[in-house]
C-alpha cells in the first residue's frame, strides 16, 4: 500500500457518553462548570474593555444569575459577559473540546498580562449533560451588529441554531434537568452546591427560586450575592487584620473556636499560590485532628484535602489553597508524579516551618502557650517529611517535669555535668510520680512525651542524632543514684541478691530474670521496679501489632 496521511476521526455518537458519564465523577460539577464560563464571559468583557476593544457602560454591574425553577424543571445560568455571535458557537460549543477560553488567551496573550480565565480545555459546558436531557443556549454577542442565537441540543449528536430573541448582551444556559439532575432542583441542594463550588468566586452570584418555593419564602430574594467576590486570602497580608482572619475562619470552616494563628501564603514566583492555613485549636486532649484543606483554582472549588498538592502533614490544619497554574481537572496518579505539583507541597511546608521558627524566635511565650496543641501537629510532620523535620528542628519544644518548655539543646546544655546527650523522659506523670521526685530530689530534669505520637518520635530523633539517646525515667538505675559500699557490705549485696533472685525466679517462672540490688543515695524509696529501656521499647512495640 502507498504512504498514506490522514486525520483520525472521532465519532461524536460514541465519544459523547463518554464525556457525559465519565468525564466528571461528580454529578454537581456543571454547577462549576457553567458558572465558570459566565465568570470567564465576565473576565474576557472586561479585559477587551481594558483594552479599548468595548466601551461599557459605567454604571454596569457585572453579575451571574442562577434561576432554578422547580415546576419546570429548569436551571438557568445567566451572565452579562461577552456573548457569542453564530460563529463563536459553531467553533466553541459545536466542536467539542475546543476551548474559548485557550484560544481567547492566545489571540490576547501580548495584551493582556495576568490572566483569570478558569476555562481550559474545551469541555466543561458539556458537563451540562449529565443532569439535563436538553439545554438552550440564549445569547447575544457584545459585537455590534451581531444578531442573538438560540441553540439547542437535546443530547443526542445533533444540535439546532437559529436567530434568537435576547435583547441585551451575555448569555443564558437553560438546562431541562432530566431524572439523573432532579436532586439540584431542590433549592436548598443548588444553593449548596454554589456554595461548595462558589463561594469565591470574583463575580456576584445570586440564587433565584421561582414558582411555588419562591411564594413561600417571604424574604427578598437576590437581596445578597451568595459569594464574597474577593476573598481574603486574595488580598495582600498588609491589608488584613487579626479580625479579617478570624472572621474568614469562621465563615469557611463553620468552627466557633479561635484559631491560633495563621500563616499568609502568597506568592506569585516561580508560580502563583495564594491561600492561608490555620492552626486550630484543639478541644481537648482527646480530639482528634482533623483538619480540611481546601484547593481552589482561580477562586473556583477543585477538591478537599488533596494530598497530592497539599503535604500530608499539613491536612491535619485548615484552610484554604488558591493556586491557579494547577489544572482543574487532572487525574490524581497525574497530580502525584507531577514535579509542579511537589514543588508547591515543598514550598508550602517551608512556610509553615518558618511561621515556626519566626513564632519561636520572637514570640516564644505565645509560641510556647500554643505548644500543646501544636506539637501533635509538628510531631507528625517531622516523622512524615525529612526536609520539615530540618527546618523546625531548634523549633521543637519539649515540656519539662518543672513546668517549663526547653528545646532539646537547652535540656542536653543544662544536664551536661551529669549526664551527656541522654534524654530522660516521662510517659505518665501520674503513674511515674515516684521517679519524678527522685529526679528532682537529685537535682536531674526530665521531660514529659505523653502522647501517642512521642514513641515514633524519639526514635526518629534517635536515628537522626548520633549519640543521643532517650531513657524513660524509671529505665535506668544511674550512677548519680547510687551509692558506694564497702567490701563487706558488697559481698552482703551479692548474697541477697542471689536470694532475691530465686524468689523472683521461681515466683514468675522465669529462668532468664536478672535480679540487681543497688543502694541508693538520700532516697527514702525502699524498693523500686526498673526496665531496662531496651526491654520496655521491646515490649511496646509488640503490643503495638499486638
Ligand atoms: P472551556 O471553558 O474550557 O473553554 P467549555 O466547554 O466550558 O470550555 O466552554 C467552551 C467555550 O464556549 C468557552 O470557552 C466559551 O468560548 C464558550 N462559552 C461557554 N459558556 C459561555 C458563556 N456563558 N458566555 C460566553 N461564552 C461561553
Ligand atoms: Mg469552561
Amino acid at each position: 500500500m502507498n504512504q498514506q496521511k490522514g486525520n483520525l476521526s472521532i465519532h461524536s455518537e460514541n465519544i459523547f457518553p463518554i464525556i457525559k458519564k465519565w468525564l466528571y465523577s461528580d454529578h454537581d460539577i456543571f454547577v462549576r462548570e457553567l458558572v465558570s464560563n459566565a465568570s470567564d464571559a465576565i473576565t474576557k468583557l472586561k479585559k477587551l474593555s481594558t483594552m479599548k476593544e468595548v466601551a461599557l457602560d459605567s454604571e454596569e454591574s457585572f453579575k451571574i444569575e442562577v434561576r432554578l425553577n422547580e415546576a419546570d424543571k429548569t436551571i438557568v445560568f445567566s451572565d452579562n459577559g461577552i456573548g457569542m455571535t453564530d460563529e463563536e458557537i459553531k467553533k466553541y460549543i459545536n466542536q467539542i473540546a475546543f476551548s474559548g477560553a485557550e484560544d481567547f488567551l492566545n489571540t490576547y496573550k501580548d495584551k493582556s498580562d495576568k490572566d483569570q480565565i478558569i476555562g481550559h480545555f474545551g469541555l466543561g459546558f458539556y458537563s451540562a449533560f449529565m443532569v439535563a436531557e436538553k439545554v438552550e443556549i440564549h445569547t447575544k454577542s457584545y459585537l455590534p451588529n451581531t444578531d442573538p442565537v438560540l441553540w439547542t441540543c437535546d443530547g443526542g449528536t445533533t444540535f439546532e441554531m437559529e436567530t434568537g430573541s435576547r435583547e441585551h448582551r451575555g448569555t443564558d444556559i437553560t438546562l431541562f434537568i432530566g431524572d439523573e439532575g432532579k436532586s439540584f432542583l431542590n433549592a436548598y441542594t443548588l444553593r449548596q452546591t454554589l456554595d461548595k463550588y462558589c463561594s469565591f468566586m470574583p463575580y456576584e452570584i445570586y440564587l433565584t427560586v421561582e414558582g411555588e418555593e419562591a411564594k413561600e419564602d417571604a424574604e427578598p430574594q437576590e437581596a445578597k450575592p451568595l459569594n464574597t467576590t474577593t476573598p481574603l486570602y486574595m488580598k495582600m497580608p498588609s491589608e488584613c487584620t487579626d479580625e479579617d482572619y478570624k472572621d474568614f475562619y469562621q465563615a469557611t470552616f463553620k468552627d466557633f473556636k479561635e484559631p491560633l494563628f495563621w500563616i499568609h501564603l502568597n506568592m506569585d514566583y516561580p508560580f502563583n499560590l495564594k491561600g492561608i492555613l490555620y492552626f486550630p485549636k484543639l478541644n481537648t486532649e482527646f480530639d482528634t485532628i482533623e483538619g480540611q484543606i481546601k484547593l481552589y483554582n482561580s477562586q473556583v472549588f477543585v477538591a478537599d484535602n488533596i494530598k497530592e498538592v497539599i503535604p500530608e502533614f499539613l491536612l491535619l490544619l485548615k484552610g484554604v489553597i488558591d493556586c491557579p497554574d494547577l489544572p482543574l481537572n487532572v487525574s490524581r496518579s497525574f497530580l502525584q508524579n507531577d514535579g509542579f505539583v511537589r514543588k508547591i507541597s515543598t514550598y508550602i511546608s517551608k512556610k509553615v516551618a518558618d511561621k515556626l521558627n519566626g513564632l519561636f524566635k520572637t514570640e516564644r511565650e505565645s509560641y510556647e502557650g500554643f505548644w500543646e496543641d501544636i506539637n501533635p501537629f509538628i510531631k507528625f510532620g517531622t516523622l512524615k517529611d525529612e526536609k520539615f523535620f530540618e527546618n523546625v528542628e531548634k523549633s521543637i519544644l519539649f515540656k519539662t517535669i518543672q513546668d517549663q518548655y526547653v528545646t532539646l539543646d537547652e535540656y542536653l546544655a543544662e544536664a551536661l555535668d551529669k549526664h551527656e546527650n541522654k534524654v530522660f523522659y516521662v510517659t505518665d506523670h501520674i503513674q511515674q510520680a515516684q521517679y519524678i521526685n527522685l529526679f528532682e530530689a537529685h537535682d536531674l530534669n526530665a521531660v514529659l512525651l505523653e502522647h501517642t505520637i512521642d514513641a515514633p518520635f524519639i526514635s526518629m530523633l534517635e536515628s537522626k542524632k548520633e549519640n543521643l539517646s532517650f531513657a524513660r525515667v524509671d529505665s535506668d538505675l544511674n550512677e548519680f543514684f547510687k551509692e558506694a559500699g564497702d567490701a563487706e557490705s558488697d559481698a552482703e549485696k551479692t548474697k541477697n541478691e542471689e536470694k532475691l533472685q530465686t524468689l523472683f525466679r521461681d515466683v514468675l517462672e522465669n529462668e532468664k530474670l536478672e535480679v540487681k540490688l543497688e543502694r541508693m543515695k538520700n532516697n527514702d524509696l525502699s524498693s523500686m521496679i526498673i526496665l531496662s529501656e531496651e526491654s520496655r521499647r521491646m515490649q511496646d512495640m509488640m503490643r503495638m501489632y499486638g
